[in-house]
């Protein structure tokens, strides 16, 4: 099932997409998923964000492949930080170039929504916690990441959080291809299979240190391939599975 959100007129709401067609849901998506039975075609409405977490968590260096283009070591235990959710924007919307970076490079991540309050979860219940999975691309200044000791500003600009366009909530994360375009050529391309940690892993791990809320958003890193971005440039992150987010670069 993909679920979305919308606005229409003076409604925001949660709905299935199906086809062209969006079954509205009568409140959130995660008590319980319940339709109030008014539908919408696609066409007419804007797609916003599938989210609105209260904290955006990250996994660094989940990739070998990326850790060393990056010239790190893959870490010993998972590699935690944050966005802030002023950062979301929607499938198809801008990424803003802030004028303090000269080097803002694109990473596209599988992204686990989670459905249910999560605290210290074992790894086998992981799935009862999770509503979905969506694409994120963890935009980052690079320059900046390597500039300052904690790597918060780098990757906190308005903006550098796209994710969309809708949480698939039957998605299985074994072997998927995770890849990103920017003006349709091909920059990262890899397996999910390639990452250090898995999602449920990664899940049971951020739940043993603290909680998770309904919302809340993980992105699990990026592959290999991660490109500079400049004015002008169409960006695409791509998870078989899921679907395609959108960006442009301004
Ligand atoms: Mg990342």
């Amino acid at each position: 099932m993909r679920l979305v959100r919308f606005t229409s007129g003076n409604i925001t709401s949660f709905g299935v997409l199906e086809g062209e067609q969006i079954r509205q849901l009568a409140g959130d998506p995660y008590s319980e998923i319940k339709e109030s039975g008014e539908s919408f075609a696609l066409a007419d409405v804007k797609l916003l964000a599938p989210v609105e977490p209260k904290k955006i968590v990250l996994v660094g260096l989940n990739f070998a492949s990326h850790a060393a283009e990056i010239h790190q070591e893959t870490p010993s235990e998972p590699l935690i930080f944050f966005k802030p959710t002023s950062a979301i924007v929607a499938s198809g919307e801008a990424i803003v170039l802030p004028h303090q970076s000269k080097q803002v490079e694109i990473e596209a991540e599988l992204t686990v929504v989670i459905g249910k309050r999560a605290n210290n979860i074992a790894q086998e219940n992981v799935g009862d916690y999770i509503l979905g999975y969506t694409v994120a691309n963890d935009v980052t200044a690079r320059d900046i990441q390597f500039a300052d000791l904690q790597w918060a500003r780098s990757k906190a600009f308005d903006s550098f959080c796209p994710v969309g366009p809708w949480i698939e909530t039957d998605f299985v994360p074994d072997n998927k291809r995770i890849s990103s375009t920017i003006n349709g050529e091909t920059k990262q391309d890899a397996s999910t299979s390639e990452m250090v940690y898995s999602p449920e892993f990664l899940i049971s791990y951020i739940s043993q240190n603290f909680t998770l809320e309904p919302g809340d958003i993980v992105l699990t890193g990026s592959p290999a391939g991660i490109s500079r971005v400049v004015a002008g440039d169409v960006v695409q992150c791509s998870i078989e599975g899921i679907g395609t987010l959108h960006s442009f670069v301004k």
